[in-house]
């Protein structure tokens, strides 16, 4: 069955001295006390390996954010899959709104990612989500089946298996409004579904659909408590150990 999962995403926060001491500060704390579900923190690239080093993998995985779309060469600033993986680590955030917003990442883009991802061994966790004016205007399900299926339904069901989806509203990304939890429900349910269509419902019951977008210790265990919202994928709340580990505390 699939895996209740809460990813941190700290984005560009934190320089390296502090990215270790949160990263340490969470394993101590979920040394002491185990959590129910996976969790995983997605730092920037220059953490990966020694976080990776510093964690006790049972108890968290570490993503990078993002990963290049060409395998090596002269692509000044970029990194790639590979050297990704070789820094010790199983994850990596694909497709979230900020990259595709700021960065120019189109879902064909995502779609060289995920493949050099997934070849390399790294679980993607795939974002998608609407813009308001496509909430608004609802547009919102054709919009995420558009980007599920221009970003991933190139993949054969096996290795669609392997992927993590992230579904973040982009009008709750760091805004402090959340979709309520039936906002939530309604939409993680539609996911499935477009995934079952495709792919039969036993892949479509194993995958793990995150919600993104303002979780907080406050809000998580009613967004969670729905059948088709199996974790979350956190920015904000993820920067502090004890916001993170309330959220992690919902499961
Ligand atoms: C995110 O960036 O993926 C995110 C969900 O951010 P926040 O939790 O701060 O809204």
């Amino acid at each position: 069955m699939r895996q209740n999962i809460v990813a941190g995403n700290w984005k560009m926060n934190k320089n390296l001295e502090e990215g270790l001491e949160l990263a340490k500060e969470l394993n101590d704390i979920l040394k002491a006390n185990k959590p129910n579900c996976k969790v995983v923190i997605g730092t920037p690239f220059i953490h990966l390996s020694k976080v990776a080093e510093i964690v006790d993998k049972e108890l968290i995985g570490v993503s990078a954010q993002n990963c290049a779309d060409k395998v090596s060469g002269a692509y000044t600033g970029e990194v790639s899959a590979s050297m990704v993986k070789s820094t010790g680590v199983d994850y990596v955030i694909l497709g979230h709104s900020e990259r595709r917003s700021y960065y120019g990442e189109t879902n064909e883009i995502l779609k060289e990612k995920v493949d050099l991802a997934l070849a390399n061994d790294l679980t993607p966790i795939f974002c998608i989500g609407e813009v308001l004016e496509e909430r608004e205007a609802e547009k919102h399900f054709e919009v995420v089946k558009s980007q599920i299926e221009e970003g991933l339904f190139h993949l054969s069901a096996e290795t669609f298996g392997k992927i993590v989806l992230a579904y973040e509203p982009v009008w709750a990304i760091g805004t402090g409004k959340t979709a309520s939890p039936e906002q939530a429900q309604e939409i993680h349910a539609f996911i499935r579904k477009t995934v079952a269509e495709k792919y039969g419902k036993e892949v479509a019951d194993n995958t793990s659909i995150l919600y993104g977008g303002s979780c907080k210790p406050s809000n998580a265990k009613e967004l969670f408590a729905n059948a088709d919202v199996d974790g979350g994928l956190i920015g904000g709340a993820a920067l502090k150990a004890e916001d993170f580990v309330g959220i992690i505390s919902a499961f």
